[in-house]
C-alpha cells in the first residue's frame, strides 16, 4: 500500500507572502504539486492560464457550480475562485501531496469536506504596518484595492486561531523552513503511512 497523500492548504491575508513560500515550496519538493484553481478575475500581467490560475467567465464557473466540480470555492474582493475537485482527488488517489493557496472561507470548506486528510496553514505577516508595505512594493493592485484588502486582513487573521498551524512571516527563510518542517511531520503521521507498517 503506498503512503497516502495529503492537502497542504496554505491562507494568508493578501501580501503576507503566500504566493512567495509556496512557490518555492513547489520548486524544491517534488512531491507536492499546485492545484490550479478556476477564477473570474481578469490576469494579471505576469499570470498564464492553467499555470496560475484557469481565467474563465462568470458563466463557465456558476455551471461548474451547478455541475458540483468543486471541492470549495468562494468569492474573495467580488471575484469567484474556486479548486477543482477532480484535480485534487486525482493526486490524492496517486499518493501525492496537493498544494491549496486558498483563501480562509475555502480553507474551512476543505476541512468540512476532507477532514483530516487535510493541514491547514495560516501565514501571518509581522503586522499589519508590514502587511501594507509589503502590499504597496508588489505594485500590482490599485489604491482601493490595498484598502480593501487590509481591512478584510483583520477579519482573516481572526480566524486563524482554528487553523493547524500557523507560520510567521517575517524572515522569509525561517517561515519557508518552519513550513516544510509542517509539511515533512504532517508525512509521518500513521494514517498517512501504511506502507510503513505493513512491513511488520
Ligand atoms: P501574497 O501571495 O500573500 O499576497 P506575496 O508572496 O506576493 O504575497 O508577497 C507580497 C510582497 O511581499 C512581495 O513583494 C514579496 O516579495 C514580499 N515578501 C514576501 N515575504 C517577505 C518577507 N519575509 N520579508 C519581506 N518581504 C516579503
Ligand atoms: P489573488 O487574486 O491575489 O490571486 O487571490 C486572492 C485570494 O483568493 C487569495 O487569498 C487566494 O489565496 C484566494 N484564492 C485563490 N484561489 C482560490 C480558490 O480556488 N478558492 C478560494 N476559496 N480562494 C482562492
Amino acid at each position: 500500500m503506498p503512503r497516502r497523500g495529503l492537502v497542504l492548504v496554505v491562507s494568508a491575508p493578501s501580501g503576507a507572502g503566500k504566493t512567495t513560500l509556496c512557490k518555492r515550496l513547489l520548486q524544491e519538493d517534488p512531491e507536492i504539486a499546485f492545484s490550479v484553481s478556476y477564477t473570474t478575475r481578469p490576469p494579471r500581467p505576469n499570470e498564464r492560464h492553467g499555470h496560475d490560475y484557469f481565467f474563465v467567465d462568470r458563466e463557465t464557473f456558476e455551471r461548474m457550480i451547478a455541475e458540483d466540480d468543486f471541492l470549495e470555492w468562494a468569492e474573495v474582493y467580488g471575484n469567484l475562485y474556486g479548486t477543482s475537485k477532480s484535480q485534487v482527488l486525482k493526486r490524492l488517489e496517486e499518493g501525492r501531496d496537493v498544494l491549496l493557496d486558498i483563501d480562509v472561507q475555502g480553507a474551512f470548506q476543505v476541512r468540512q469536506k476532507l477532514g483530516r486528510e487535510a493541514v491547514l496553514v495560516f501565514i501571518l505577516p509581522p503586522s499589519l504596518e508590514e502587511l501594507e508595505r509589503r502590499l504597496r512594493s508588489r505594485e500590482t493592485e490599485d489604491e482601493e484595492t490595498i484598502r480593501r484588502r487590509l481591512s478584510v486582513a483583520r477579519k482573516e487573521i481572526e480566524r486563524a486561531k482554528d487553523f493547524d498551524y500557523l507560520v510567521l512571516n517575517d524572515d522569509l527563510e525561517e517561515a519557508y523552513q518552519t513550513l516544510r518542517a509542517i509539511l515533512r511531520a504532517e508525512r509521518q503521521r500513521p494514517f498517512r503511512r501504511p506502507d510503513l507498517l505493513e512491513r511488520f
